[in-house]
């Protein structure tokens, strides 16, 4: 007998069809003995549709917007619990508020600070399915919180961590997780196994199938989790903490559309430019991610200038421009220019530490595509770069081949023999 934490997302719970046949799912859990504690999401295009109301009657109020938002997760937890009771079984549903879930008080973006689960375990203790509404909790002052998109996937996690749970499974659309995004490279092939670190990379450069709080939550609290299929039995992936000696050099392919770029021309090469047009930014709690600056061409000259290029998200764009252009004047930079159709593509393996010639490799194959490449930024356990975004499939499916993603992995030779084998 084992206590499992399972969640359920938006495609899975989408009809009250397939909210029926997860109900029959979770009783085949519990005809075999197992405690189950279930995480729903919001039915499919709920938590957009609620949005879009929003963004209707304008004025986003952020208190309300929690308000509102975190409804989606209620009407499926009460759906799934009838369900549940339809099929025999014994369940009980709770809100965020309800268990509860303490949150700090980022609307919109919370964080968890701790969860009391002593109400969940005395259901469970009563022999009941605990039915837990993801994406939500409740801050300090009483008011409902959201977790950002995606975040019922870290309630899930979270709620495993705190009730010790044996396993957090996370059902989905998909039958794991693949080496890019299944939709965009059909030849995507599933993972047994990827490492919390690659996992972690993976999902903060843009693969969407975890969100990123929860593969950190899962690490911080060595959680062991699963991403399975809700509609087909199968093994799924397992986000592994521990790293074999023989890892493939690259586990997967991340990328994203998310981002948007900013060039200040012409700025005076001195000390304390980065600092001039990056503090404004930083002060606006804009987030950068890369950022390129080159030593002006010509050094001897008393009076040099150079490029400085960074990213932003796309949806601080225009408030990111407004800033840098006021910083730019006052440093009597030239010119600025954005560009909103970018994309960042990235390779993810822990491999990659003992190999030298993945960023060639990489390069190669952008080059015999012709596509340019704009930005490179680089970490031990990856490479992205950033395209125009109209070759970002292109790219995608060259390097999948290029690295032999669609095979049987490509193993790292292990060089040094393993403490535990040597005499
Ligand atoms: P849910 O609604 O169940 O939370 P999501 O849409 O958030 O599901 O996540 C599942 C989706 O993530 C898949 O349908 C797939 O298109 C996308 N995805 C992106 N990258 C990957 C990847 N590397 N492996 C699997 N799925 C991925
Ligand atoms: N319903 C929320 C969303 O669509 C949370 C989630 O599904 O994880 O982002
Ligand atoms: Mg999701």
């Amino acid at each position: 007998m084992a206590l499992i934490v399972q969640k359920y997302g938006g495609s899975s719970v989408g009809t009250t069809e397939k909210i029926r046949a997860i109900a029959n799912k979770i009783k085949g859990y519990r005809d075999r003995g197992d405690d189950v504690v279930v995480v729903v999401s919001a039915m499919g295009g709920e938590t957009d549709r609620l949005q879009g109301l929003a963004d209707e009657i304008g004025s986003p109020l952020p208190r309300e917007m929690d308000m509102l938002l975190s409804t989606g997760e209620q009407v499926t937890i009460a759906l799934l619990t009838m369900g549940l009771s339809a099929a025999g079984v014994d369940a009980c549903s709770f809100t965020g508020w309800q268990v509860p879930i303490r949150t700090d008080d980022a609307h919109g973006k919370a964080r968890i600070d701790s969860i009391d689960a002593e109400h969940l375990k005395t259901e469970l203790g009563r022999g009941r399915v605990v039915v837990v509404a993801g994406f939500q909790g409740v801050n300090e002052a009483n008011d409902i919180t959201t977790l950002g998109r995606g975040g019922s996937d870290t309630t899930a996690v979270a709620l495993a961590a705190s009730l010790k749970a044996d396993e957090c499974q996370i059902f989905t659309d998909v039958d794991g997780v693949y080496t890019t995004d299944p939709r965009v490279v059909p030849g995507a092939r599933r993972l047994e196994k990827i490492t919390f670190e690659e996992m972690l990379e993976m999902a903060s450069l843009g693969s969407k199938v975890l969100q990123i709080r929860a593969v950190e939550f899962a690490g911080k609290y060595g959680v062991p989790l699963r991403v399975l299929s809700t509609f087909d039995d199968g093994p799924g992936t397992l986000i592994s903490l521990e790293e074999d000696v023989e890892e493939p050099i690259i586990s997967g392919i991340a990328f994203t559309k998310d981002e948007a770029q900013l060039t200040v021309l012409g700025v005076p090469d001195r000390p304390g430019i980065a600092y001039s047009l990056l503090g404004p930014i930083g002060e606006a709690n804009i987030e950068v991610d890369m950022i390129l600056q080159n030593v002006s061409g010509d050094p001897s000259s008393d009076y040099s200038a150079t490029d400085f290029t960074f990213t932003v998200h796309r949806r601080d764009f225009d408030r990111a421009k407004g800033l840098l252009e006021q910083a730019a004047s006052e440093l009597g930079a030239r010119e600025v220019a954005g560009n909103t159709s970018i994309a960042k593509v990235s390779l993810v393996g822990v491999g990659m530490r003992s190999h030298a010639n993945v960023a060639a490799r990489m390069f190669k194959t952008l080059s015999e595509e012709n596509i340019n490449i704009r930005m490179i930024s680089t970490t031990e356990i990856k490479i992205s770069i950033v395209i125009e975004a109209k070759y970002l499939e292109l790219a995608v499916r060259a390097l999948h081949e290029t690295f032999d993603l669609d095979a049987e992995p490509e193993k790292v030779d292990s060089e040094l023999t393993p403490l535990s084998e040597q005499d």
